[in-house]
């Protein structure tokens, strides 16, 4: 999604201290973990994978080089990023014709040598409504999926060369990146500049991509927009639900960090840490979206990803009363709010509880008798299985045996 910002001040200030990093040789340094990593804890099955398939540089209409996303891809944590540049919209092509459409992930792969995060081909199949923007990744080569038959006369000209790559089919565009084994999903299908009321919606073209199989996945988050409606659509064509950045300027001025925020990104529920099983997973649908405070993904991925991140530290009667106290942990980035949906009445709260980040928290369960177990029956809140509807978590606590009997 297009940002438009007015920053030129401060473009000339960051300008100036990050031409002090680079001297223009050698890779990112890989970086210790920090508070700003984007943390999740793995499944019992699977490792937990945190990507950004939807990003851009000056190789189209970002503002920024290559190696940036990778250095910000490293501040944050990632598993593996994107650029995805759009191949037709080409706002630089007076400065930076680069006829190689390659060129972004050449350099960010340039860039990431010496880490292990893992950088991602990709591109960005730019049409008009009501075909709109593709994003297509783990692609073999970026120029196989635009042409230009017609240039225009001006090669500068943006506007007439957006055209004339336009004239190309889109089916043939997405044909092309998924020869090339790609995984395809629709992008922001909820842009206002499309939809001027933001309510996505299916439209022939994507019905038939899903029909022959060649869509595979849909953005439900871009940004700093969720859509209901888009959310709809991946469980009724059960696409692969996607988060993303597509970030054009600085991940820091979109999302401050420092201040504790995040990006959008993608958990990919991988069987290990590899591009190929990264790649698996998306087709396979195993993904959960971090967006804001919000988990969202289909109950299969969701609720075991909520399962690790959960844990009953500890749950024992207080001294001879009837009331147990349980401390609950919480392993992720998110602050888990949970809603009682258990018969039992807490001490010092109503039904509602939260766990801060990377936290614990304690309640106290006013018992009706000695009991030798508990299950305890938690909605949480800040995680989502559909639109409107919230997991919904229990757990049966055994209490220690010395205490269950006076
Ligand atoms: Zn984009
Ligand atoms: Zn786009």
């Amino acid at each position: 999604m297009k940002r438009n910002r007015q920053m030129a001040v401060a473009l000339c200030i960051m300008g100036l201290s990050f031409a002090g990093l680079g001297h223009g040789h050698g890779g990112e340094k890989p970086m210790p973990p920090t508070d700003r990593f984007i943390q999740f804890p793995d499944t019992d099955e699977y490792q937990t994978l945190v990507v950004d398939l939807h990003t851009h540089s000056v190789f189209s209409d970002g503002h920024v080089w290559p190696r940036i996303r990778v250095g910000e891809a490293l501040r944050d944590g990632l598993d593996a990023v994107a650029i995805t540049e759009h191949l037709e919209y080409q706002p630089h092509l007076a400065d930076i014709p680069h006829p190689d459409r390659n060129r972004a992930y050449q350099d960010a792969l340039a860039a990431a040598e010496g880490t292990d995060l893992m950088i991602i081909a990709g591109t960005e199949i730019t049409r008009e409504a009501p075909i709109g923007h593709l994003n297509t990744v783990f692609i073999t080569d970026a120029n196989g999926i635009f042409t230009v038959t017609t240039p225009p006369a001006d090669a500068s000209d943006v506007r007439a060369y957006f055209e004339s790559a336009n004239q190309w089919p889109a089916e043939e565009a997405v044909e092309a990146a998924n020869k090339q084994g790609g995984f395809v999903f629709w992008n922001h299908p909820f842009w206002p500049a499309i939809y001027p009321n933001g309510l996505a919606r299916m439209e022939t073209f994507h019905s038939q991509m899903i029909e022959k199989g060649q869509l595979h996945g849909i953005e439900i988050v871009n940004g700093d927009t969720y859509s209901e409606e888009a959310h709809q659509m991946a469980l009724d064509h059960e696409l692969t639900l996607i988060g993303v950045s597509d970030v054009h300027d600085l991940i820091d001025w979109d999302y401050q960090p420092e201040l504790g925020g995040h990006r959008p990104v993608t958990l990919v529920l991988a069987t290990e840490r590899s591009a190929d099983a990264l790649k698996a997973g998306l087709f396979a649908g195993r993904t959960v979206v971090w967006f804001k405070n919000m988990l969202i993904g289909n109950e299969a991925n969701l609720v075991p990803l909520l399962r690790s991140i959960l844990d009953v530290e500890s749950a024992a009667y207080r001294r001879d009363l009837d009331i147990i106290d349980i401390v609950v942990s919480n392993d992720s980035d998110a602050t888990i709010q949970m809603k009682n949906l258990s018969p039992y009445t807490f001490e010092h709260s109503g039904d509602y509880l939260e766990i801060p980040p990377h936290g614990t928290t304690s309640f106290s369960i006013k018992a009706p008798t000695r009991l030798t177990e508990v299950t305890i029956d938690f909605e949480i809140l800040n995680a989502l299985t559909a639109p409107k509807t919230h997991p919904r978590l229990t757990h049966k606590i055994t209490l220690p045996e010395d205490q269950v009997a006076r």
